[in-house]
Formats: structure tokens, C-alpha cells, sequence
């Protein structure tokens, strides 16, 4: 296997309305089978999910966990906004977004967004926000391609963040190797390797986190395309996930 993995340059600063995959289709020759990886902070920003925080209006309880935090009590109620689960209140908020992926502030960012007192939110769906991408790229160029919506998240245990994916279209999150077997001859159990996460880590480093101004990573020749499911594949069910539950009892 020889993959290609490169940035496309010259995307501009994008703002709401704009049309990314025509963007991408004139900046780049796109092929069958291409994986196109796209930081979630331009398809928020395409999709309009700037906020004010001056606009949000706090209630009480963000005012109080505001405080504990240190944070802006807006934008304690933005993500209190766009959740629908805390497992962990302080020292900073975990939350499950509506999409339904575990995350710090729901994604919420400020970095990369022009404005002193504007956040950026996730996009709304976007599993569907990937799947639009696609079938757009699909009329602009003929071509097939898998879309991988990034964003840069934490990880429990570890220091340091990766780039992990929010949202997919075109290709399966797992490659599953249960039932396979080892190199001497032993049935794999339990190995499913999460692929869409690997693949955002990776293009991640291309992207980088400043201000480089390189949202979005083709890599080609892994022939991973799949008619797919989306990122759902990816969340753990609540019964299974002994994690959540620990947080949760601390918490209450
Ligand atoms: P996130 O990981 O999705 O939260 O996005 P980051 O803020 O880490 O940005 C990822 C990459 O996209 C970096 O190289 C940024 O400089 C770049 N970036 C962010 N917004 C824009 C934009 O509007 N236009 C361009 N060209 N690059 C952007
Ligand atoms: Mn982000
Ligand atoms: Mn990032």
C-alpha cells in the first residue's frame, strides 16, 4: 500500500454561505476514491454557526459553573446550549453535543475565528454536513470521494490533543478484524480499529492549529471508500460505556 497525503492550498478565509466544495474543486484536481479530510472549523464557519457571546444570555446555573470555571458565563450557556448530557461540570465542562460525541465545551472554539467575542460552534449535523460536501464534490468533478470532518480534540489519560473525526460520509469509521487471524494463526477477538479517527490524526498534522490556513488534507491510494453509515458507528452505547457512568456517579 503507497499513499498520498497532501494540503490544498489557497483556501481563503471562509465565511458563512460559501461553497467549500466548489472551493476545493477549483483549487484542486480531485480523484475517485479520494479521502478529503475538512477541519469543522471551516464547515461551521460556512455554516454560519458564529456566535456572539454578548447575544447568549446566561442563566443562573451557567453563571455558577462560569464562576467555578473561570470561564465566560455565555459561554458556559452556549454549550450548555448544545448539549444534551454533562458528565463532568469542573473543572471544565464534558459534555455529549446533540450529535451525540463526548466532548470538552461541545467543541466549542475560539481560535482560528475572527472577532474577540465570537465562538464558533460545531456544525449542527455533521455527519450530514459530510455528506452535502460529498454530493457536491460529486457534481463539481464526477468524482466519488469520502469526506472526513475534522476536529482537534483531548483524550482522557493522555496530555496532548489529535485530530479526531465529528462527522463522515463515504466510508466506514471502523475497519473490523474480529474474526481475522494474527500472524501465528490466532482468531483476533476484539480488535476493531477506529480508521476515521487514525485518518484525522494524521491530517491533522498537516493542518496544524494556527494559523497556517490548511483546513483540508486529500490523501489518496488507501481505497477506503465505502456507501457509509456516518460517525455514530463510533459512539460507545451508554450500557457499555463503564466510563461514563463512573463520571456521572462522582459528579452527582
Ligand atoms: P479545528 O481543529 O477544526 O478546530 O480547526 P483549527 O482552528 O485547528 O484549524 C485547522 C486549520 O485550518 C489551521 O491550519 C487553520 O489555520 C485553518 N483555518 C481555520 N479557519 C480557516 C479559514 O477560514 N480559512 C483557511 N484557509 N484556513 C482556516
Ligand atoms: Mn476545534
Ligand atoms: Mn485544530
Amino acid at each position: 500500500m503507497n499513499a498520498t497525503v497532501f494540503v490544498v492550498e489557497n483556501i481563503p478565509l471562509i465565511k458563512k454561505g460559501d461553497d467549500i466544495a466548489l472551493i476545493l474543486s477549483e483549487q484542486t484536481e480531485l480523484r475517485e476514491h479520494d479521502i478529503v479530510v475538512i477541519s469543522s472549523t471551516v464547515v461551521s464557519k460556512s455554516e454560519g454557526r458564529i456566535v456572539s457571546l454578548d447575544t447568549v444570555p446566561a442563566t443562573q446555573r451557567a453563571k455558577i459553573i462560569a464562576k467555578r470555571n473561570c470561564n465566560d458565563p455565555g459561554f458556559v450557556q452556549a454549550v450548555l446550549d448544545e448539549s444534551t448530557e454533562i458528565l463532568l461540570e469542573s473543572p471544565f465542562l464534558l459534555v455529549r453535543t446533540r450529535n451525540g460525541s463526548i466532548c470538552v465545551n461541545a467543541g466549542i472554539d475560539h481560535s482560528n475565528v475572527e472577532g474577540e467575542k465570537n465562538i464558533l460552534l460545531l456544525p449542527e449535523d455533521p455527519d450530514k454536513s459530510a455528506r452535502k460536501l460529498k454530493e457536491s464534490i460529486l457534481k463539481y468533478t464526477g468524482n466519488k470521494v469520502s469526506v472526513i470532518i475534522t476536529d482537534t480534540n483531548g483524550r482522557a489519560f493522555r496530555i496532548g490533543q489529535t485530530g479526531a473525526a465529528i462527522g463522515i460520509a463515504g466510508i466506514k469509521a471502523t475497519r473490523d478484524w474480529r474474526g481475522t487471524k494474527d500472524l501465528f494463526g490466532r482468531v483476533l477477538e476484539v480488535k476493531n480499529e477506529a480508521i476515521v479517527d487514525e485518518i484525522a490524526g494524521f491530517a491533522n498534522i498537516l493542518m496544524g492549529e494556527g494559523n497556517g490556513g490548511m483546513p483540508i488534507v486529500i490523501i489518496r491510494g488507501l481505497e477506503m471508500y465505502h456507501e457509509s453509515y456516518g460517525i455514530r458507528e463510533l459512539h460507545r452505547p451508554e450500557k457499555e460505556d463503564v466510563m461514563r457512568r463512573a463520571l456521572k456517579a462522582q459528579s452527582v
